[in-house]
């Protein structure tokens, strides 16, 4: 059951534990916590956490809703400073699943999808910046250095920690910018690789923060440097990604194509996601697949363990992968449930992208948050994957964060106004 955690002994990862950190991720991605004394933990693994649910609204929260938070025993992980944390499945009032919350209403998504839920596996690459406490990069490599400085340090023992957490992490590596990392997560089922990016994101922040830097998850924090992405590489259970490429995964790619644009305001959810989609060779920009075209959308490419796998490279790790996940799923199965062609492949040629294929393409990718929102609320497939509360509190979130950064005048707005 959901909330199968009643008089069950308690997860080996608790025993010894002062505290415990019943978590969740609101609308826009955020990690947050009730934290519970070890005597009362008991308690709460029987019975769930009364909180007040309206937190997972994040900035657009409105009215106080006392929902329960059940922890799945499961999640439970010891962390290196003797507490634990937790993830779990919401509630209301009349015991049932509160689809409101991200990672309830992924889980309420895998319910509804069996078949698709137990055939699809992923893993992810995790992209971020490494700054000083005076927001230089912390290191001046570039992609792949073979760094011993503080970088290749936090790399080392975020990975060393998520494995500890039962988090597989297949390599790490610098990455194209300075004091910019990667991480590779091997692959899982949807929830536990939700969970795993969930987790990651924490770990790394805090393993920065041990050395005195700050991780950066936005998607493109430093002018005139690349953005950070998080590709997403999944397979399917009994279908083969090599040689001739079978018609099923012609569909999973047709799906990711087809909901493409709408799917960008999960997966590049940010105002600042914008300033990563479009920018450059390996960002995409338009809605084509390929090969070994890096400015494509969906790739054909390995996980870093050698999987051949089918990569979507729209996300960055702005994203709330427990929405990002519900979103590809349901586009996915879209995908296979109504047989949609992909069209050909747009590989890069040695001049530069074929730009007539580009344009027989079904488009371009959104080139702000304002037309991604649009677009999600245009595509049904999506919008249906959710309760629609859901999706209208986090297009509320989303328009004023819009309205914030529209209204936020700079210095430079002052410095381009002088006249004489
Ligand atoms: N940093 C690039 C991005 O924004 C990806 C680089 C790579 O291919 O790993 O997606
Ligand atoms: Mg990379
Ligand atoms: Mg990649």
């Amino acid at each position: 059951s959901r909330t199968g955690a009643r008089g069950e002994p308690l997860p080996a990862a608790l025993s010894g534990v002062r505290w415990v950190r019943l978590c969740f991720v609101d609308l826009f991605g955020t990690l947050r916590a009730i934290h519970v004394p070890a005597p009362q933990v008991r308690r709460v693994l029987d019975h769930g956490m009364v909180f007040d649910g309206s937190a997972i609204e994040g900035r657009v929260r409105l009215l106080e809703a006392d929902r329960v938070l059940h922890p799945d025993p499961a999640t439970a992980v010891a962390l290196p400073d003797g507490s634990a944390r937790m993830l779990g499945v919401v509630l209301d009032a009349e015991g049932e699943p509160w689809p409101l919350d991200p990672r309830t209403a992924l889980l309420l998504w895998l319910e509804a999808h069996e078949e698709l839920a137990e055939r699809w596996r992923g893993g992810a690459e995790l992209e971020w910046y490494l700054v000083t406490a005076d927001l230089e990069p912390a290191d001046r490599g570039s992609y792949f250095s073979e760094q011993t400085g503080l970088g290749a340090q936090v790399a080392h023992r975020a990975a060393e920690t998520l494995e500890g957490l039962g988090v597989e992490v297949l390599a790490a590596h610098h990455e194209g910018g300075p004091g910019q990392w990667e991480l590779d997560l091997g692959e899982r089922d949807p929830l536990g690789l939700a969970d795993a990016l969930t987790w990651a994101k924490a770990v790394v922040a805090e393993t920065a923060a041990a050395q005195g830097l700050r991780a950066s998850f936005a998607a493109r924090p430093l002018a005139g440097q690349p953005g950070s992405g998080l590709h997403l590489h999944q397979r399917l259970d009994g279908l083969a990604l090599e040689g001739d490429l079978a018609e099923e995964a012609r569909f999973v790619i047709g799906g990711l194509l087809q909901h493409a644009r709408g799917l960008c305001a999960l997966a590049a959810p940010s105002v600042g996601s914008y300033r990563r989609l479009h920018s450059g060779p390996e960002a995409p920009g338009a809605v084509v697949w390929a090969h070994t075209n890096r400015a494509a959308l969906v790739r054909l490419g390995h996980l870093a363990d050698g999987r051949p796998t089918i990569e979507y490279r729209g996300a960055d790790p702005t994203a709330n992968p427990y929405l990002l996940l519900t979103g590809l799923l349901a586009a996915v199965e879209d995908g296979l449930a109504n047989r949609r062609f992909p069209g050909k492949a747009v590989e890069e040629e040695p001049a530069g992208l074929d730009l007539a294929a580009v344009e027989a393409a079904p488009g371009l990718l959104p080139r702000s948050l304002d037309a991604a929102v649009d677009a999600l609320l245009e595509d049904e497939v999506l919008v249906d994957a959710f309760d629609a509360r859901l999706v209208g509190r986090l297009v509320d979130g989303q328009r004023a964060e819009l309205e914030a950064a529209g209204a936020n005048v700079t210095r430079a707005d002052l410095l381009s106004s002088l006249e004489g």
